[in-house]
């Protein structure tokens, strides 16, 4: 190296010298101290190693600077939020955190070229969907299965494929909408299937399907309805029965489960929620579910049930429209065999383990929290509520939480400053009170939420 290179890279200024500069300080005070120390550190090893490369570079500690501004402000749209809002399939905030498993085999198939649709056994090409099929025959007792874009997808491809131009037959209680822009009515008519609406809002019997079957009846479907309950004088048909009919009158029978949990949920007090399993057991030809609602995985829609409707489906040439990618599967692939064991599933799939949290647990979180802020100085109180963690999935009318509350003269204020923060906070309004639900606070991001109140309440400008 000549020696001119070696006195230009000597001039390098130090990271701690240039977060002395004044501009640089003034960084601190908008993004965190160690997110502009990354930055400063990036940015030097950069200049170094132009430094190294090229012939003649100068070095000058204004236009650094101005490099580490510009870097750090090269932030990405999409970013992580703390969720502080005790839903724990939260649409809006991406619904699942994956388990760490699912995210290291994401990563591994991410790096590498896969045998994605490659069978090594046979050395030709094989299957994408038979890295799921294995793992969900493992859990579930059932012929086939296959996975598409969501579950709104998978409703859509079975009507496509069974019923296109043909009449479906379905409970007038269960034409639900679920977030807006899925309505069993709509998905239909796109399908190309028609729809035949029997019994009334609040009850609806056997006998009104069985009326309702004509030569046209291609499937019978039912529909689970989520996010709403129907209560008081009323009646439904059970899978089974309607299995029963299906069977003495040769039509196929489709349920949409929504939310398909591959736990007995029942046995820790949501009754409402059918396992996949039980769902199964009852006869149906087909069943449709997400990917990450109770199941806790990605985006994603399973089609699981007899072979022969699930072969017709992914034969259906829009099957390549709506199929899933690698790291779809992947995450999928992991999530899936955590199920293997009850007990791993619950403590490694954030969602289960979130919505099945006993409340002493969240208690002492949401005291930590509390006690955290209290030392920074921001008074805060240690509350006992209702979550709602199943957002649009589970029906229930809340289950017991702890949250710190924080009172204000203004949480409309607060709550929109937080969401300004690095990272952003969401929480929730009540009363004069601004509530930070422990239930869905992540461990690793209990002092993120610190310096973010930090942030909010010592910056001048609150
Ligand atoms: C959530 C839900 C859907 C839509 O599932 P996505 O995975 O969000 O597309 C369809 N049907 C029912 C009954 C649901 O609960």
């Amino acid at each position: 190296m000549d020696l001119e290179k070696v006195n230009l890279l000597r001039n390098i200024p130090s990271v701690d010298r240039i977060l002395k500069n004044e501009k640089i300080k003034a960084l601190i005070t908008e993004y965190s101290y160690s997110q502009v120390r990354e930055s400063v550190r990036k940015v030097l090893d950069r200049l170094r190693l132009k430094l190294l490369n090229e012939k003649f570079s100068v070095i000058d500690e204004e236009s650094i600077v101005e490099e580490i501004k510009r870097q750090i402000s090269k932030r990405y749209s999409l970013k992580p939020v703390i969720n502080a809002t005790g839903v724990v399939i939260h649409t809006n905030l991406g619904r699942a955190i994956l388990p760490e498993e699912a995210i290291r085999h994401m990563v591994e198939i991410a790096q590498s070229y896969s045998n994605l649709e490659y069978d090594l056994e046979k050395g030709k090409r094989g299957k994408r969907y038979t890295h799921i099929v294995e793992a969900v025959k493992r859990i579930v007792n059932v012929e086939s299965a296959i996975v598409v874009n969501n579950n709104a997808a998978a409703v859509f491809l079975t009507l496509n494929t069974l019923a296109h131009g043909k009449e479906v037959i379905v409970s007038r209680g269960e034409l639900v909408e679920i977030g807006g822009s899925f309505r069993i009515p709509d998905v239909m008519a796109q399908s190309g299937a028609i729809l035949k609406e029997v019994g009334t809002t609040n009850k609806t019997r056997l006998s009104d399907y069985e009326n309702a079957i004509t030569e046209n009846t291609a499937l019978l479907m039912k529909v689970h309805r989520s996010n709403f309950k129907i209560i008081g004088f009323t009646e439904e048909v059970s899978i089974r029965r309607l299995c029963e009919l299906g069977k003495n009158k040769g039509i196929p029978v489709m349920v949409d489960l929504g939310s398909g949990c591959f736990i007995d949920l029942k046995k820790y007090g949501f009754y409402e929620e059918p396992s996949v399993q039980e769902v199964i057991n009852e006869g149906p030809d087909i069943v449709t579910f997400s990917g990450d609602k109770l199941l806790g995985g990605t985006q994603a829609g399973f089609i699981i049930g007899k072979s022969m409707f699930v072969e017709k489906i992914s034969k259906n040439p829009l099957m390549r429209a709506l199929r899933v990618d690698k790291l779809t599967l992947s995450a999928l692939e992991a999530t899936l065999m955590l199920y293997l064991d009850e007990k791993e599933a619950i403590e490694k799939i954030p969602t289960l383990r979130m919505i099945l949290e006993p409340p002493e647990k969240i208690r002492k979180r949401a005291v930590r929290i509390m006690k955290m802020l209290k030392n920074k100085g921001i008074e805060a109180n240690l509350k006992e509520d209702l979550s709602m963690p199943g957002g649009g999935s589970l029906p229930e009318a809340g289950v017991k939480t702890y949250v710190v509350a924080i009172k204000t003269a203004q949480p409309e204020e607060l709550a929109k400053r937080l969401r300004y923060t690095q990272p952003p906070v969401i929480g929730r309004i009540k009363d004069d009170s601004f509530v930070l639900d422990a239930r869905t606070i992540q461990e690793r991001e209990i002092p993120l939420l610190g310096k973010a109140l930090e942030q909010v309440f010592f910056s001048s400008e609150y």
